[in-house]
């Protein structure tokens, strides 16, 4: 017999991904979405997985909303990706920050229990929980001193998730990712703001790119690998806690130099600090500015993840590599800017 899945925050970049892996594994998927007065779901549409999923109302922060649905669904497995997810806006929302990415994990955590069902829960932990290390690669086991609401917000949920496991025998996994891009990245994330805006240049659109630091560090990965990750947790036969990353930091510069290549463009970095900028070698055009409005107000150190008990527990392995996904992204963005198509 099939399985069936809820998916919330199925209209974000990893629901995409996910919605489209556990329909192929001939999974029911219900898609949990927010009311809203505009409801469009691009992602899935150009997915094409919409008209495959079984969409129902579902608010993180309503309890009762959450254990009905619940109920009507007898869910095998649930994956929780529904939260403010921008470390960025979290310091100008932190409240907000807090009811979905943290308690909104607790409130989930309550009605599978009282609910009494069996379904086993992912959640999509981050790697902005460990923020300040004593340096060298993440672990399962490294301590955790997260420096921002977002990764405050995601600690608590993490440390609820662990208890609800040992206190009430909840089968439940959090998935510890590190940053993950695709082309259905959200616009106001970096890399996909870099893409989208180098895109446009290329097509002949005159905003320049504004940047924070060029040269924080991230370990980047593609969201098709995690959410095969996502999946394979829930397929073990224990619950347990996971690493997923790539292993590898790169710096935002660094994707900036890969991006504007794929598009034609050769970055000839000048000046230091805020008052650097990148022109095109060719044409001499300015291309990249630097505003001090997008530096955070603090920034985790460059932070690598070691997946080993992924790879050796879950047999999981990422297929992308660090060129291929930012040629992926460029290239969607250059169709999606010469066509004149939706953004989002
Ligand atoms: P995303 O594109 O921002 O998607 C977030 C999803 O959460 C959207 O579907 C959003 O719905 C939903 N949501 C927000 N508030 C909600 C609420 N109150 N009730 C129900 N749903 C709500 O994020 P993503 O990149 O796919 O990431 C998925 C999850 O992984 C997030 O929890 C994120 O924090 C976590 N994560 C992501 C990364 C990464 O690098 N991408 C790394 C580590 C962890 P609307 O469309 O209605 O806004």
């Amino acid at each position: 017999m099939s399985k069936t899945a809820i998916i919330i925050g199925i209209t974000g970049q990893d629901g995409a991904y996910l919605s489209r892996l556990l329909l192929e594994n001939g999974y029911r998927v219900i898609g949990a979405v927010r009311r809203s007065s505009t409801l469009t779901l691009p992602r899935l549409a150009e997915m094409r997985v919409i008209d495959d999923i079984d969409l129902r109302t579902l608010d993180i922060q309503e309890l009762p909303n959450i254990c009905r649905l619940l109920e009507e669904t007898g869910a095998d497995e649930i994956y929780n990706l529904g939260a403010q997810s921008s470390v960025q806006v979290s310091f100008a929302q932190p409240i907000y920050t807090a009811e979905t990415a943290g308690l909104g994990t607790i409130r989930l955590l309550e009605a599978i229990r009282l609910t009494g069902g069996q379904a086993r829960l992912f959640q999509a932990s981050s790697s902005e929980i460990f923020g300040r290390t004593q340096g060298g690669m993440v672990t399962e086991a490294t301590p955790m001193q997260p420096r921002s609401p977002y990764g405050v917000a995601k600690l608590l949920a993490h440390w609820s998730l662990v208890n609800y496991r040992e206190a009430h025998g909840l089968f439940s996994c959090s998935g510890l990712m590190f940053n993950h891009e695709s082309p259905y990245r959200g616009l106001e994330f970096v890399t996909r703001k870099i893409t989208a805006n180098l895109a446009l240049m290329a097509c002949g659109g005159q905003k320049i790119l504004r940047l924070g630091s060029l040269d924080a560090r991230r370990d980047w990965s593609f969201a098709g690998d995690m959410v095969q990750a996502m999946w394979l947790m829930l397929q073990h036969d224990q619950p347990d806690d996971y690493v997923v990353a790539s292993g590898i930091t790169h710096a935002v510069r660094d994707w900036v130099n890969a991006a504007a290549s794929c598009l034609g463009f050769d970055i000839q970095w000048e000046g230091e600090g805020v008052n650097e900028r990148g022109f095109d070698r060719a044409s001499g055009r300015e291309l990249v500015a630097i505003d001090k409005n997008f530096f955070r107000p603090s920034e985790p150190e460059a932070l690598a993840g070691d997946a080993d008990r992924a790879r050796k527990r879950l047999g999981w392995s990422p297929q992308v590599n660090f060129e291929t996904l930012v040629e992926m992204m460029a290239k969607s963005d250059y169709d999606r800017a010469k066509s004149g198509g939706d953004w989002f």
